[in-house]
C-alpha cells in the first residue's frame, strides 16, 4: 500500500484529516514532530505547498499538507495565514478577535482551506482550494471543534463550527470542501501514476 505522510501537528486539524483520508487505498503515517516546516509563503496555497513539499522531500515520500485560517472582512482579511500566531492559545486568539471586532456591525468572514499533496521529489502533484462563509459572533457558543469553532457561525445551518457534529462540519467546512474537490483527484492520480 502507498505511503501518505499527512505534514500537520495540529492535533484539531489531523483528526478531521484522518477521517477525509481513511477510506482510500494510502497508508497514512504523521509527520515527525522534529521536522519543521518554516511557512514563509504570503498565501494560504503557497504555505500548503511549502509544508508539503518540504515534508515529502525530507523523508522521501508523498505528503499532504493543509494551510487553513480565518479571514475577517473588517479587519481586512485578518487574522488570515497568521491564524495560528495571533495568540498563544486557542481562547488567547478568539479573546483577541472579539475585542478587535469590538463594536463593529459587519461581522462577515470566511474560513480558507488550501491543500497541497507532493511527490518524494517534493513537486507538487495535486492542490485545492474550499471557501466557507461566515460570521463571527459577539460570544462563543458550543462545545466542540478547535480553534476558532466557537464564534464562527454558518447562517446556512443556524450552528457554530463548535456546535455542529462532525458529520455535519466536515460536510460544510473549508477543509471539508477542499477535500471533496481533492479525493476523486487523489484516486484518479492513485490510477495513472505508479506509486
Ligand atoms: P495552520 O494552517 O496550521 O497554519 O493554522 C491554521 C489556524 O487557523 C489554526 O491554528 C486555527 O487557529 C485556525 N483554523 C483552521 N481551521 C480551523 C477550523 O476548522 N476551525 C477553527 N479554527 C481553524
Amino acid at each position: 500500500m502507498k505511503q501518505l505522510i499527512v505534514a500537520t501537528s495540529n492535533s484539531g486539524k489531523l483528526e478531521e484529516m484522518q477521517v477525509y483520508l481513511s477510506g482510500l487505498d494510502w497508508e497514512l503515517a504523521l509527520k515527525p514532530k522534529e521536522l519543521e516546516i518554516e511557512e514563509n509563503g504570503s498565501s494560504f496555497v503557497e504555505n500548503a505547498i511549502i509544508k508539503a513539499s518540504g515534508v515529502a522531500k525530507a523523508l522521501n515520500q508523498w505528503a499532504i499538507a493543509d494551510d487553513s485560517g480565518l479571514a475577517v472582512d473588517a479587519l481586512d482579511g485578518a487574522p488570515g495565514i497568521y491564524s495560528a500566531r495571533f495568540g498563544n492559545s486557542d481562547q488567547d486568539r478568539i479573546d483577541r478577535l472579539l475585542r478587535e471586532l469590538e463594536g463593529s456591525k459587519k461581522r462577515t468572514a470566511q474560513f480558507v482551506c488550501a491543500i497541497a499533496l507532493c511527490r518524494p521529489d517534493g513537486s507538487l502533484a495535486l492542490q485545492t482550494e474550499g471557501i466557507c462563509v461566515g460570521e463571527i459572533l459577539n460570544t462563543e457558543k458550543g462545545e466542540g471543534g478547535f480553534g476558532y469553532d466557537p464564534i464562527f457561525y454558518v447562517p446556512s445551518t443556524q450552528k457554530t463550527f463548535a456546535e455542529m457534529s462532525s458529520e455535519l462540519k466536515n460536510e460544510v467546512s473549508h477543509r471539508g470542501l477542499a477535500f471533496a474537490k481533492l479525493l476523486p483527484q487523489l484516486e484518479e492520480l492513485s490510477r495513472s501514476e505508479i506509486i
